[in-house]
């Protein structure tokens, strides 16, 4: 796709979640039109679409019908299955491409991937059985974390392992199923950085955040973050190099662990990511316009960060406390219209302006 689509236009969306919803928000004030594909009932995309398809991903008839009610197709969530994205990809563009998802699907392919260009993972090996747990183990060591290839999302499907006798446990904790052996990255702190690339090939990068997790999900991401400038202009430039060598269009979140040796790449997510949430009030074009801009073949905004940003997330019940959070006249509060505020669910957040940009 060459040309950009007009206004008018319909952006297909695979996902009904929060990024999903905030995605057609952006879409929405673009002149766009949006179609939610999810296979949950009620999704938060949905309050704020203008058509919902309600179907499991592996209703082939659904996703045709889907893909010819739009112009283009994009998602929220990288593990679109394969049969799915056949059908999708048959009728109309999928942005961004199959190979940066299914590079991104599986922990092993990311890492070969990233070591090609160039760039610093986490010692690794693949382990498919239990016979090569041990293998890995004498090559990796301990402390160690072993991660299932697949699937994973905010410390989900993961094992520690403080000294080689605790690989057995950690297998039998993943259920037996094909993972990566990842070497324990002796880290100062993380940060991310949000990355897009236009149809043209364009490159623009969101300053970097500083993530503090809390329970394995992501609690605060903070602008500026704490690196040198040389730091900064790595993680940007280390950034464009995967934007560029996966000809992605669209956004994409990279995860970084900060070490003396150098930034370490721990994942990347080919989606708007929980950690460029900031950009909201902190850039005048965020993370959300930017890939509905990317995937509609318009110019890209500028990345620039106009504000100092705290962004927290609301976990479970944090989000009753919107009487007090609604009071801070310096706070973004972004809300997901979810009814059902479980431990450990993403409800919303707060994005503080702590000041002018430094
Ligand atoms: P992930 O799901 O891979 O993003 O991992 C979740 C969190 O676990 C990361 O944000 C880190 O805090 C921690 N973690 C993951 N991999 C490593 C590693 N190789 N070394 C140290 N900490 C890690």
């Amino acid at each position: 796709m060459t040309k950009a689509l007009p206004q008018g236009s319909t952006i297909g969306i695979l996902g009904g979640g929060q990024l999903g919803r905030m995605l057609s928000v952006a879409a929405s004030r673009l002149g766009f039109k949006t179609h939610i594909f999810e296979p949950g009932a009620n999704p938060p995309a949905g309050h704020v679409a203008d058509v919902v398809t309600t179907a499991p991903y592996s209703d082939l008839d659904a996703l045709v019908a889907f893909a010819k009610s739009v112009d283009v197709v994009t998602f929220e969530f990288e593990n679109v299955p394969a049969d799915a994205l056949d059908a999708l990809e048959s009728i109309r563009p999928v942005l961004p491409n199959r190979n940066a998802l299914a590079t991104s699907q599986d922990r092993i392919a990311e890492k070969d991937f990233l070591t090609g260009i160039g760039l610093k993972v986490a010692p690794y090996a693949n382990v498919e059985t239990a016979d090569d747990l041990v293998a890995a183990v004498g090559t990796v060591g301990a402390p160690s974390i072993l991660k299932t290839r697949r699937f994973g999302y905010d410390g989900k499907g993961q094992s520690r392992l403080k000294t080689t006798d605790d690989a057995s446990n950690a297998w039998d904790d993943l259920g037996n199923t094909p993972s990566v052996l990842e070497g324990f990255i002796d880290f100062s702190h993380e940060v991310s950085v949000i990355g897009a690339r236009s149809q043209s090939g364009e490159v623009v990068c969101f300053d970097p955040g500083e993530n503090i997790h809390r329970d394995g999900i992501l609690h605060t991401t903070t602008l500026p973050a704490n690196l040198k400038s040389s730091q900064r202009m790595d993680a940007v430039i280390l950034t464009g190099q995967i934007l560029n060598a996966l000809d992605y269009v669209g956004v994409m979140g990279v995860e970084l662990f900060v070490t003396p040796n150098g930034l370490i790449v721990n994942e990347i997510a080919p989606r708007v990511h929980n950690s460029g949430h900031w950009t909201q009030n902190g850039c005048v074009i965020d993370q959300f316009e930017q890939h509905i801009r990317a995937v509609a073949g318009w110019p890209l905004g500028d990345g620039k960060r106009h504000s100092n940003v705290v962004m927290t997330n609301l976990i479970g019940d944090e989000v009753l406390d919107v009487e007090t959070l609604s009071k801070d006249a310096s706070a973004g509060l972004h809300l997901y219209g979810k009814t059902d505020a479980k431990a450990g669910r993403k409800m919303g957040h707060v994005n503080k302006v702590t000041g002018p940009a430094t």
